[in-house]
């Protein structure tokens, strides 16, 4: 079966460019910090894949999962965290790597987790900013790109479990949602 999509929004070698930026950017920051990167599954496990090896630091790594509840293309407020870490979160040094924050109520939701986990800092890495939609004070910290409202697939993220895998980011057609 053919991809039916309305268009590339990112090509693969853009993406492969601008990871490599910020992981020198966020390499740069946490040169004398021991730093705990969390890969938010399951969107974020190409672009959290891609950005710890663009890494020139030492780090540990850890997995949490997230799912929200709403519509097929918008989140409610309502955020359930599943916790499946096995590092020690107090006193660390935490970045969260996102695949997209968009009204900004999940990685608010996991922000807030792990500073009740008495994490020392967290800061937030996502891979695509939606600001258009922000309904929280959700600012990231790191963010590759700023994206207009429409629903992507592609690079870690799906729509029905699906295109994850593609190595680039794409707009459906609204007649495959
Ligand atoms: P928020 O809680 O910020 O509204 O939504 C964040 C989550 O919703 C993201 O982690 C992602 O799973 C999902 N999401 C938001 N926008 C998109 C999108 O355009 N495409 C896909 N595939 N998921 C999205």
């Amino acid at each position: 079966m053919a991809f039916d999509f309305e268009k590339i929004l990112i090509e693969k070698h853009t993406i492969e460019k601008r990871v490599i930026e910020l992981g020198k950017k966020i390499s740069s920051d946490y040169t004398d910090k021991e730093l705990l990167v969390i890969c938010i599954l399951k969107g974020s496990i190409l672009f959290f894949a891609d950005l710890i090896r663009s890494l020139s630091i030492p780090v540990k790594i850890d997995f949490i999962k997230a799912s929200s509840y709403g519509t097929r293309t918008s989140t409610s407020g309502e955020v359930k965290v599943n916790d499946l870490l096995s590092e020690k979160i107090k006193g660390q040094s935490v970045l969260l790597v996102e695949d997209i924050v968009d009204s900004g109520f999940t990685i608010k939701r996991i922000l807030d987790f792990f500073m009740e986990q008495g994490a020392a800092d967290v800061r937030v890495c996502t891979l695509l900013d939606k600001p258009d939609r922000r309904a929280t004070d959700i600012k990231p910290d790191y963010s590759g790109f700023t994206i207009p409202d429409e629903f992507v697939v592609g690079y870690g993220m799906d729509f029905d479990q699906k295109y994850r895998n593609l190595p680039y980011i794409a707009v459906l057609k609204e007649t495959e949602k």
